[in-house]
């Protein structure tokens, strides 16, 4: 049989105390009493109890103050509130303030026996998800190894010999094996890049991003993109421009994300884009917040796909992209950093004409302002 559920009453009142242990023991809970909340909080730490019946008015730390410690350092431990009718008020404080319920005083053992059975069913609930959660995120991290170093490292050691053989370093192959190992190179170039983009949407969903934020010079990760991909963006005869924010942007950001974030954009306007096309990344402010433009002027996105762009996997088919390689995991990944920094994202197309995505990332105040002084 499981150990029986801890419960702690801390109240004044001894004829409260001592009614409440007398029901809850006879219903088999393991219960415990304290006279004030000073004494409450130190039993709280030393018996971690399920659940805590707690007066609010009392000498001393009132039930307000005692409730505040427990929600800091217990979030789990499941608060029911005692309280007089004169009180009620300060009982629905109490509920904002992270109380399960309240049991108005003077209640019958049936009402203790009710409330405390409720209060205890969620904290089952509330363990359950607990374990839930642990157990998804240590699947994932485990998928997450096997992903990088069991699938993706052989493949690397791969594509390391093809770069050799289809490189020429290897001296000559005849036609025919040429053209098949080209293909097999191109077709490892894919998956590779397939598995980069679900390792960092993996991480992304494993809160690696939004743990990890710190001040951020926007302008700096736009120079970077822009200087990154200058290359790609000649290779196709695309003419990328760079519209920089006036004066120093910061923002709270995973640098590094948004650095995915826009070299995804800025690599997808340079692929969609028409041979002489151009790509304009320009920024400005909007309302607190740092609006990014990425326009291009390339084959444009049909209006009754633009809802599902953001979706994992999702990619437009049509003769146009069927040669363009893609994973149809970029814009997905996107969308997840953006929102991660407290950010939206939001689309504009038009078939044959170009298609602009504009990012909005809310600015560090303080630093703004700072700026303006
Ligand atoms: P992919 O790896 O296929 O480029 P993304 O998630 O980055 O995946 O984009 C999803 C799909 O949205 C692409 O396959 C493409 O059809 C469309 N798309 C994204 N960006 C653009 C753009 N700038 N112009 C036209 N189509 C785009």
């Amino acid at each position: 049989m499981s150990d029986p559920r801890t419960i702690l009453v801390i109240d004044d009142e001894e004829a409260i105390r001592d009614s409440c242990q007398q029901v809850l023991t006879k219903a088999g809970y393991d219960c415990h009493t304290a006279v004030d909340g000073i004494e409450g909080l130190r039993l709280v730490n030393q018996l971690e109890p399920d659940l805590i019946l707690l007066d609010l008015m009392m000498p001393g730390i009132d039930g307000l103050q005692a409730l505040g410690q427990i929600r800091k350092t217990h979030e789990n431990i499941v608060c029911i509130v005692i309280t007089g009718y004169a009180t009620i008020e300060s009982a629905v404080d109490a509920m904002k303030n992270g109380a399960f319920d309240f049991l108005p005083k003077p209640f019958t053992p049936e009402e203790l026996r009710l409330i405390v059975n409720r209060g205890l069913e969620q904290r089952r609930l509330l363990e359950e998800t607990r374990e839930l959660r642990e157990e998804k995120e240590k699947m994932q991290q485990y998928f997450i190894t096997i992903v990088a170093h069991e699938l993706r490292s052989p493949l690397l050691l791969v594509k390391q010999y093809l770069d050799l053989i289809v490189g020429g370093k290897m001296g000559k192959v005849d036609d025919v094996a040429g053209e098949m190992l080209s293909g097999a190179h191109s077709t490892l170039h894919g998956l590779l890049d397939l598995i980069a983009d679900w390792l960092k949407l993996a991480r992304i969903n494993a809160g690696d991003i939004t743990g990890n934020l710190e001040t951020v010079k926007a302008c700096g990760i736009f120079t970077k993109v822009v200087e990154d991909l200058t290359g790609q963006a000649e290779s196709k005869g695309v003419t990328l421009k760079l519209e920089p924010p006036s004066g120093t942007c910061v923002l709270r950001a995973h640098a590094e994300s948004l650095d995915v974030v826009f070299k995804n954009l800025v690599s997808n306007a340079i692929k969609y884009n028409r041979p002489d096309g151009t790509v304009a990344v320009r920024c400005s402010r909007a309302d607190g917040r740092l609006k990014i433009d990425v326009a291009d002027t390339g084959i444009g996105i049909p209006e009754k796909e633009l809802p599902f762009i953001f979706e994992d996997f999702f990619r437009v088919k049509s003769s146009k992209t069927v040669e363009i390689p893609g994973t149809g995991l970029g814009l997905s990944i996107v969308k997840k950093i953006v929102e991660g920094h407290g950010g939206s994202i939001e689309v504009e197309s038009e078939l044959d004409e170009g298609t602009t995505f504009t990012v909005f990332l809310p600015l560090e105040p303080e630093a703004e302002e700072e700026e303006r002084d």
